[in-house]
């Protein structure tokens, strides 16, 4: 059996067992194995894998250096792609040009000099940038009279008369609503079914059905300076007002509720709330219990309650 294959085996059967244990397991038929794609809790049968209805989700996206990690079903997997995922790889593309470290793609731009805009592209290989007009793109005589005032500044010893302006666009609440999800989809596969079936994970799913992004308490936090291969499960006793179930995947961190249903989603938004200091930085030490970063589905909580 592929890994696919497996992953519904084992998903399947915690799957039935969590549902038993909240009275819930008449809800599937009592014969044949069902694995339910746990973003949009649609249950599907082993036929769903050769039909291509369930596949494997990367976590991070994989434009954001994410590695399979769990069944999605089709329909989630794709429009996560179209409706979020492009924001946060757009927003992580431009925040690392402008960082000077490598791309693996170049951003568009608008470059000025002079006055006079050219459209372009700038690259990085984390060594400097390098910028280039597209030609298609420009009117050739303006280009010509782009690189006129160009020179001419150069002759003057103008260089800072050079501008570019980024030209590529993302939302950052889109880009956000992609990070929970990922955040989500771990804390997933690293605690199982027992703990994305309590009620406090209900708005999240809401979200993640959801094509726009909707008015979801902020339990986001960046850190430009953390190691973007950084991957963290914590699950978080200290402080009270923050007991939860972090998940840090870069420099990303995500506040999910905990597994004992200790506080909502909105009480842990007011918990980082009153942590925020005059600038709205958060410093936080946490204490807690780390779980390991589930390179496939580990359902701890599953097979620690049997
Ligand atoms: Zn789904």
């Amino acid at each position: 059996m592929g890994k696919r294959e497996n992953w519904f085996r084992e998903g399947a059967l915690y799957f039935r067992q969590a549902l038993e244990q909240i009275g819930l397991a008449d809800r599937l038929p009592s014969f044949d194995s069902y694995y339910a794609c746990p973003c949009c809790l649609i249950a599907l049968p082993f036929e769903a894998i050769a039909a291509q209805e369930l596949t494997i989700e990367h976590v991070p996206p994989d434009g954001l250096g994410g590695k399979g990690m769990l069944l999605t079903c089709k329909r989630c997997n794709n429009e996560s792609g179209r409706a979020f995922d492009v924001h946060a790889i757009n927003r992580a593309r431009i925040h690392d040009l402008l960082a000077g470290r490598g791309v693996n793609r170049p951003v568009r731009a608008v470059f000025l000099a002079g006055g006079i805009p050219v459209r372009g592209e700038v690259s990085s290989s984390g060594n400097g940038w390098l910028m280039q007009g597209v030609p298609k793109q420009n009117n050739p005589a303006m280009v010509k009279a782009h690189d006129r005032a160009l020179r001419s500044a150069s002759e003057r010893g103008e260089e800072s008369s050079f501008k570019f302006t980024i030209a590529e666009r993302f939302s950052p609440q889109h880009a956000d609503v992609s990070w929970l999800r990922s955040a989500y989809l771990a804390a997933f596969a690293a605690l199982g079914w027992r703990y994305i079936l309590r009620p406090a994970l209900d708005p999240i799913r809401v979200q993640l059905k959801e094509s726009a992004p909707a008015e979801l308490p902020a339990v986001i936090g960046f850190n430009p300076d953390v190691d973007s291969g950084t991957r963290e499960i914590m699950i978080v006793h200290e402080p009270e007002s923050l007991r939860s179930v972090l998940v840090a995947i870069g420099g990303y961190s995500v506040f999910l509720p905990d597994p004992w249903g200790s506080l909502t989603i909105e009480q842990l938004e007011r918990g980082i709330e009153g942590l925020r200091d005059e600038f709205g930085k958060v410093d936080l030490t946490l204490s807690g219990q780390v779980a390991p970063w589930p390179l496939n589905p580990l359902y701890l909580l599953d097979k620690a309650i049997r």
